[in-house]
């Protein structure tokens, strides 16, 4: 049977509840158990893929194609584990389940209410999860902060949980502040106390308390802290700023965490240090030898959360190549007004990342020719493809007016709807979503920075490369190295002339690890040094 931990946040929003649940899920891996994570969201939508960026920042796709929140990537990026569309639950998807049933006359005669009818629709789908990947702990992150109403239904199952597989099978988490007050030259604890006792209102008593600061905490301040929110003094943990976000499971293990876990579920496991993960990772992610700049130029790029994957994705190709990559967030839309040249600056790498609609394109295609024509290497996702396409059939192909039907009718549709997209009417969950095969073509720079010839990618878009303009392409220069076999759909461009100009259709960013970086992220970042090296 798997065992449960529920980890919920207090105080304020944006504490890293999800770097903390994806640190836990590494140093109980690390022990030998295998653990899988789930997301839960008070929001009503089915999924964040119908919202945008500014709200919900990036949306993960997961291997089978579900729309989820980024949370997942850390999950996926700190453990072994891969996320499915069975976890991350919303609040949208509870209630449609249950009134879908209700529908039915699954409850015929009863009224439906919120315990125990949703709260039991969200208990089956954590122990569905909990099924389908077999765990032996299931790690359960509680969205939003203790007091909102909206999470109130997940706090109350997950209250419920205890009373239903045992004491001695659940453990609860709370994520908690302790802030200092440079006027009182103090940490102050009342945050957390007052969140801990919201939390005991409910009926929900922590076992172990995390607490994010930014002074270490002193053993008084502990004493305090255990004494008033009825936590043993060893479960109070701290868990500073750290310079990388890859530091916390070791943290968390100087700190026993794994140990406490374990005793409270009465299991014994196999010895482990984390010195592979410190060697392989911290180590390499704090103390690198090189450092090169990269422009990466998005539309929501105010929004430090808009591109985590993309940015993690670099941090990992720079681990693997030794080197701090600096990221250069440039705007798009302004990039269309201001001098190119000034704000390219120092450069050493272009990144057209993925995205929705016509604002800040002209300014992406605009980096894209500057790439193109300076040599600077170049790697496009998805929208970033789709504008590198635009690009080359403009002022390659000389098909000035090309445009993608997303933004424009055009009489050059170089990127345009298949059949079966134009069709749809619903909005969410409809895109091309999920791993599909590709197959690359051989002697091509794809095949050289993968060393294999088929790979599966995650996808998220609606709009295709149209295979009208195939031929004229290839005679320009550009080379079609990568196919999707069962569609015949284009996945993978670049140019010959060139160091490193490679965009794809897909998203590699969410299959990169800080231990295995994306071979297309590492030969980015490998050419950025080479172009740096140049001195250009
Ligand atoms: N808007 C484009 C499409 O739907 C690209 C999507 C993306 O970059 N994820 O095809």
């Amino acid at each position: 049977m798997s065992k449960y931990i529920f980890i919920t946040g207090g105080v304020i929003s944006s504490l890293g509840k999800g770097i903390a649940s994806a640190s836990i899920g590494k140093i109980l891996e690390s022990r030998g158990l295998k653990v899988a994570l789930m997301k839960l969201d008070p929001y009503i939508n089915v999924d964040p893929g119908t919202m945008n960026p500014y709200q919900h920042g990036e949306v993960y796709v997961t291997e089978d194609g579900a729309e989820t929140d980024l949370d997942l990537g850390h999950y996926e990026r700190f453990t072994n584990t891969l996320s499915s569309k069975f976890n991350n639950i919303t609040t949208g998807q509870i209630y449609n389940s249950v009134i879908s049933r209700e529908r039915k006359g699954d409850y015929l005669g009863k009224t439906i209410q919120v315990i125990p009818h949703i709260t039991d629709a969200i208990k089956e789908r954590i122990k569905k999860c909990a099924e389908v990947s077999k765990a032996d702990i299931v790690i359960v992150e509680i969205g939003g902060t203790v007091g909102d109403i909206e999470s109130l239904p997940f706090l109350e199952a997950s209250r419920q949980f205890r009373l239903d597989m045992g004491a001695e099978n659940v453990f609860y988490i709370h994520l908690t502040l302790v802030p200092y007050i440079k006027a009182a030259g103090e940490v102050k604890t009342k945050p957390t106390q007052h969140s801990v006792g919201t939390l005991r209102e409910i009926g929900i008593i922590p076992d172990v308390l995390i607490c994010r600061t930014e002074k270490s905490l002193t053993d008084n301040v502990k004493e305090k802290i255990s004494l008033f929110c009825n936590v043993r003094k060893e479960a109070v943990i701290e868990s500073p700023d750290m310079d990388s976000i890859y530091q916390v499971p070791l943290v968390f293990k100087k700190q026993i965490l794994d140990e406490i876990i374990l005793s409270h579920f009465k299991l014994i496991c196999k010895f482990s240090d984390l010195k592979d993960w410190e060697r392989a990772v911290v180590n390499r992610a704090l103390n690198p030898k090189h450092k090169v700049t990269i422009a990466v130029i998005g539309k929501y790029i105010e929004l430090q959360d808009a591109y985590k994957s993309i940015y993690e994705a670099l941090n990992h190709a720079g681990i693997y190549n030794d080197a701090r990559v600096e990221i250069k967030r440039i705007d798009s839309e302004s990039l269309e007004k201001d001098k190119i040249e000034q704000m390219l600056k120092g450069v050493s790498g272009i990144l057209v990342p993925g995205g929705f609609g016509y604002r800040g394109i002209e300014g992406k295609i605009k980096a894209i020719k500057f790439s193109r024509l300076n040599k600077i290497p170049f790697l496009g996702i998805c929208l970033g493809m789709q504008c590198a396409v635009i690009e080359f059939a403009r002022n390659v192909c000389n098909l000035k007016t090309a445009n993608s039907t997303e933004f424009k009718p055009t009489k050059y549709p170089v990127i345009s709807l298949l059949q079966e997209q134009a069709k749809l009417k619903d909005l969410g969950g409809t895109m091309r979503l999920g791993a599909y095969l590709c197959k690359i073509r051989k002697n091509s720079l794809a095949g050289q920075v993968y060393g294999k010839s088929l790979v599966y990618e995650r996808h998220r878009h609606r709009y295709e490369f149209n295979n009208k303009f195939k031929k004229l392409f290839e005679k320009n220069g550009m080379v079609l190295s990568g196919v999707c076999p069962r569609k015949d759909l284009i996945e993978i461009v670049e140019l010959k002339a060139h160091p490193y100009f490679i965009a794809v259709q897909f998203h590699p960013e969410f299959k990169s690890k800080p231990d295995k970086a994306h071979p297309l992220f590492s030969g980015f970042i490998q050419a950025a040094l080479q172009f740096q090296a140049l001195g250009k």
